[in-house]
């Protein structure tokens, strides 16, 4: 190992005064005392790369970094003040420094010429991080326990980068049976849990790890006891996006002694902090238990590597990831695991949204290779096809003006990552072009999510983009939204009489503040509620969906109450960020190139069988639908 890396510094010329060569993950990171020598001899670099096919940094060494104090001074003097400079954090381990701003643009400048100034001026290596508009307690603790543990990180890179680094194979060895299977731990002919464990004859990756929330006792968590799996051989895992399904069990693995990377977009980590910690502090709050801490949670933090979309990495000696647009929630992605030298390429969608919806671009379709993939099927049964966005718009607006005009309230209960803000895009809209004067209050973690959103106005859609960027408008700074912000603040907004929408949390009325809104204001006929999200069978808003006129609800004194349902209840769909049934037929047709066998999962079991035969008679390629704990062997 270390020869590699001596071989490096050996070969590079004096004048450099190279004093130290690293690895960081899948990248090389060379230490110079003179750096700059780099820049006027590009071909020793270039020369570096095609050897080791690596990507390779190039940093000041300690002794030659300017003192903190002046290298300040020297980056708010070269950045333009418009930039909004909010923190600049020196990370001395890694020759590092990070510029925090609200307009990171003109930090970087034209092609990064802003950077090249301050890097040359202060020889320290500056990164530019976004300051969300919404101020983010989420980022700032993700960022400060980034910023904190700069040593051990370095150190967990250095270990990481040496277990990457693409095996060269012997001539003995190249015809060795190469082979590649994956095991379903959850989330297969149901939804909630989701992990699909992927091994080769080199390597074992998870693929998310979520938990059922909805679920009691161990069928909450995935079969993380099968034999296959053992955690102290897993070398990586994979977050497709946030949601709990998908990330809720992940602290549960550094719990039990796995130390190695999380790989998810920027937006997924910030985002899954967030509903981890609240799921820590539910299940507190409700006497719960569940087999982690937050202490964990800061571990997953640690051990979190970013990637945006289209990036490609090896992430162990024959694996190399990228992630892909799924159209599904901020920063949400599809996996493309590349197996060997094009042994096998594998598409896991998590959850996709094909089209495109007010917030994101749906899910891409096109990749370079693709053999296997596994595909979502929430709503693959032949008879769920949601209306057109635009009629789910045009209700919902129809429901807020009706009930407005007779001076009632607009519950609307949702999820705190995604519906919410999509929800929020089409209000805000309605509210700025009809030019009334109403008010939208959000409750529960829906501030939170939508301040993480603000950091991130990169991953939304185009037509977002444009209106933040170039039109100076970001929707969700404007002030028709009201942040509810505690107890009082919410027995004020009940008893004002005062029309006006609420957003609040939990989405199925399983918990969180929407049910104590929904006690509050059920037996008023002058207000409503809109259900734009899946209720699950079961869940209290499951019934008052059905039609139920009575429920009972625990009150404020913790006593049981019935409360009739008197105010209209609305279901409106087309608001999903899941496909539905045709759209994920569409999706697999328009896969460029096809693949050869289709793996469906997350969806109930008539579902997952459904879709599976329907891909399979149009389409004419294998398609099966495992059950929880079985393993397909891909190659
Ligand atoms: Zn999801
Ligand atoms: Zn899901």
């Amino acid at each position: 190992m270390t020869v590699f890396l001596d071989e490096i510094q050996e070969n590079i010329p004096k004048p450099a005064q190279v004093e130290k060569v690293q690895l960081e993950g899948s990248k090389i990171v060379i230490y110079a005392k003179k750096p700059e020598h780099f820049s006027t001899h590009p071909e020793i670099i270039k020369g570096i790369v095609d050897k080791y096919k690596k990507r390779v940094d190039i940093r000041a060494d300690t002794s030659v970094l300017t003192d903190p104090e002046k290298a300040k001074k020297s980056i708010t003097d070269i950045v333009p003040k418009e930039a909004e400079i909010t923190e600049i954090v020196f990370m001395s381990e890694v020759s590092r420094v990070i510029i925090e701003a609200k307009k990171p643009g003109l930090v970087i400048g034209k092609a990064g010429a802003t950077l090249r100034e301050i890097k040359k001026a202060i020889k320290w290596s500056p990164r530019v991080e976004r300051t969300p508009v919404i101020p983010s307690k989420i980022i700032k603790t993700v960022r400060h326990v980034l910023y904190t543990n700069g040593e051990d990180r370095s150190k967990f890179l250095a270990t990481l980068g040496r277990k990457v680094r693409p095996k060269s194979i012997s001539p003995e060895e190249n015809g060795h049976d190469k082979w590649v299977r994956i095991t379903s731990l959850g989330g297969f002919r149901e939804v909630g849990r989701s992990a699909v464990f992927v091994q080769t004859s080199e390597s074992k990756i998870l693929m998310d790890c979520g938990v059922n929330v909805a679920a009691h006792g161990s069928n909450a968590f995935p079969y993380l006891n099968a034999p296959e799996f053992d955690l102290k051989t897993l070398d990586a895992i994979v977050v497709t996006h946030a949601h709990l399904d998908h990330s809720g069990f992940i602290p549960y693995l550094f719990k039990y002694g796995y130390d190695g990377p999380v790989y998810c977009t920027p937006a997924t980590r910030d985002l899954m902090t967030l509903l981890q910690l609240d799921y820590v502090d539910i299940a507190q709050r409700e006497g719960k238990k569940i087999p982690f801490s937050k202490k964990e949670i800061q571990e997953v933090i640690k051990h979190t590597i970013t990637l945006d979309y289209e990036e490609v990495t090896d992430i162990t000696q024959d694996c190399r990831l990228t992630l892909y647009p799924a159209g599904h929630i901020l920063g949400s992605s599809m996996a493309h695991v590349h197996i060997g030298d094009g042994l096998h390429n594998i598409i896991y969608t998590g959850d996709i949204k094909f089209e495109n919806t007010n917030l994101l671009e749906g899910a891409s379709t096109k990749f370079p290779r693709l053999e296997t993939l596994i595909v979502e099927s929430t709503y693959g049964g032949k008879n769920d096809n949601q209306p057109p966005r635009q009629d789910g718009e045009n209700t919902l607006i129809k429901v807020v003006e009706d009930t407005m005009a007779r001076g009632g309230k607009v519950l609307i209960p949702v999820l705190a990552v995604g519906r919410a803000q999509e929800v929020m895009i089409v209000l805000e809209r309605y509210a700025r072009e009809s030019k009334k004067d109403f008010k939208i209050y959000l409750d529960g973690m829906i501030w939170d999510a939508t301040a993480i959103h603000t950091a991130y106005p990169e991953y939304l859609s185009r037509r977002l983009r444009q209106q933040i960027f170039h039109e100076d408008k970001n929707p969700f700074m404007s002030g028709v939204f009201n942040r509810v912000g505690g107890k009082k603040e919410r027995e004020e907004l009940i008893v004002r009489d005062e029309p006006c929408v609420i957003l609040a949390t939990s989405g199925m009325l399983a918990g969180g503040p929407s049910v104590e809104y929904l006690r509050r204001l059920a037996e008023s006929k002058k207000n409503s509620i809109v259900f734009v999200s899946y209720q699950a069978e079961g869940s209290l808003g499951k019934r008052i969906q059905k039609g139920f006129k009575q429920v009972t609800l625990e009150n404020a004194k913790g006593q049981n109450e019935i409360v009739n349902i008197k105010m209209p209840v609305n279901t409106i769909d087309g608001f999903s960020g899941h496909s539905d049934r045709r759209s994920l037929m569409n999706f697999v047709g328009r896969l460029n190139p096809k693949p050869d066998r289709v793996l469906v999962d997350h969806g109930d079991n008539m579902k997952c069988l459904d879709l599976a035969s329907s891909l399979h008679k149009a389409y004419s390629i294998d398609t099966y639908a495992p059950k929880n704990l079985e393993t397909v062997r891909l190659r």
